[in-house]
């Protein structure tokens, strides 16, 4: 079975991408390496921030880091970069890392540097969603792996 390409957060693969220069590596990726090959993205990085750089939240339809510096174009701009990926490659699915500005796909944090939470999507997850990419974050990959077990046995 050809292996299709798979968009994911570059710190769910253990890349040091993050705001504080650390990653947040999900061994569980591993198995879905027999379905996809990966593609590895880091709207931040990509759209102009440097590592380490300053946590920042969305607040309305901005991102302000914690100094209070407006980072919206460079969220902007990563989520552009993202989508052109995409379609470059032909890729239709990502998996992108939970509660981040630009990478969350159902939770991210408030707005208050207070550790909060509310409902809401990042800057990339906003936009590939848009251009009809379907996009899973960290806490799908069991199912996905289901999923993709399922379509193996079923041919
Ligand atoms: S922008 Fe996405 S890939 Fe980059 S560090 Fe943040 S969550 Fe990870």
């Amino acid at each position: 079975m050809k292996k299709q390409r798979i968009l994911v957060s570059a710190c769910l693969l253990g890349e040091n991408c993050r705001y504080d220069g650390k990653n947040n590596l999900v061994k569980e990726l591993k198995s879905l390496a027999k379905y996809f090959d990966f593609v590895p993205i880091c709207p931040e990085v990509n759209g102009g921030l440097k590592i380490p750089r300053n946590p920042a939240e969305i607040q309305e339809d901005s991102v302000i880091d914690c100094k209070g510096r407006d980072v919206t174009e460079n969220y902007f701009d990563g989520a552009v970069w993202a989508v052109s990926i995409a379609n470059q490659l032909n890729i239709k699915i990502a998996i992108l890392k939970e509660k981040s500005p630009s990478c969350g796909v159902r939770k991210i944090h408030n707005g208050k540097f207070d550790g909060g939470l509310i409902d809401g999507e990042g800057f990339t997850t906003k936009r590939l969603k848009k251009y009809g990419i379907r996009v899973l974050s960290e806490e799908d990959i069991p199912a996905l792996i289901e999923e993709m077990e399922a379509k193996e046995s079923a041919r």
